[in-house]
């Protein structure tokens, strides 16, 4: 199968240098990526400014912005029959650019913000056949969100973790699958998170689920 993966941060530049991000290290998506590499699969990841070394075997494209970040996983989802949504895109951009550093003063500065293009629901919109999966990153009411991101951005499976797992190794993760009851994976390391997706996207493509948005019945059930 061929896979898109998103991964990381990004960054959003209010001057030449300085710029807003959120402290996501890649540890999620690159681990997708890696698994999925690794069991023979033709894998893209495009991925923000990331902490981590990116895996060998994948096709990698770096990218800074969200804006960037949407070009580079439109042209890659075009080729691809399968995609994971992993990257922690920056929800806000500053609407201003000066191409010169901003010089310190004493003085408050607002930045006025614009939201920036939401990848996985500008490309949901186009999916046709292909699975999508998604990540929720909630700190309170964390199913309720989640679920109404699953329909949102037309997610074929969506994986819920808490903050906890922001740079971490490990995350401890709630499933859902489209007409699934929940599935709780439990904490376990981020490379059997992305194992574990693997398997069940591997059973998704078999099974021809995707398409299939009217919830109820089938499925590659919960990803055990
Ligand atoms: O809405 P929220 O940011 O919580 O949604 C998280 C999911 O949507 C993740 O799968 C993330 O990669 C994706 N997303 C995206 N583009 C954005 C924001 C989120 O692809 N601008």
């Amino acid at each position: 199968m061929r896979l898109l993966v998103t991964a990381g941060p990004t960054r959003e530049y209010f001057d030449s240098i300085r710029y807003i991000s959120n402290p996501s290290s890649g540890k999620m998506g690159c681990a997708i990526a890696a698994a999925a590499a690794c069991r023979g699969h033709d894998v893209t990841l495009v991925c923000g400014p990331i902490e981590v070394e990116p895996p060998r075997g994948v096709r990698i494209v770096r990218v800074v912005s969200a804006d960037e970040m949407l070009k580079a996983a439109r042209s890659a989802f075009t080729k691809a029959d399968t995609a994971v949504f992993a990257a922690a895109v920056c929800d806000w951009r500053p609407v201003r650019r000066s191409a010169r550093k901003i010089a310190k003063s004493q003085r408050g500065r607002l930045v006025q913000l614009a939201p920036t293009p939401d990848i996985a629901s500008t490309l949901g919109r186009a999916k046709a056949g292909r699975i999508t999966v998604g990540f929720a990153l909630e700190d309170h009411d964390g199913r309720a969100h989640a679920e109404a991101k699953l329909r949102r951005k037309r997610f074929d499976a969506i994986l819920l973790n808490a903050p906890a797992a922001i740079g971490g190794d490990r995350a401890a993760i709630h499933f859902l699958c489209r007409g699934d009851p929940w599935a709780d994976w439990g904490e376990l390391p981020k490379k059997r998170v992305a194992e574990r997706l693997v398997n069940w996207i591997e059973r998704a493509v078999a099974i021809g689920r995707a398409g299939r948005h009217t919830g109820g019945k089938a499925g590659p059930a919960s990803g055990h």
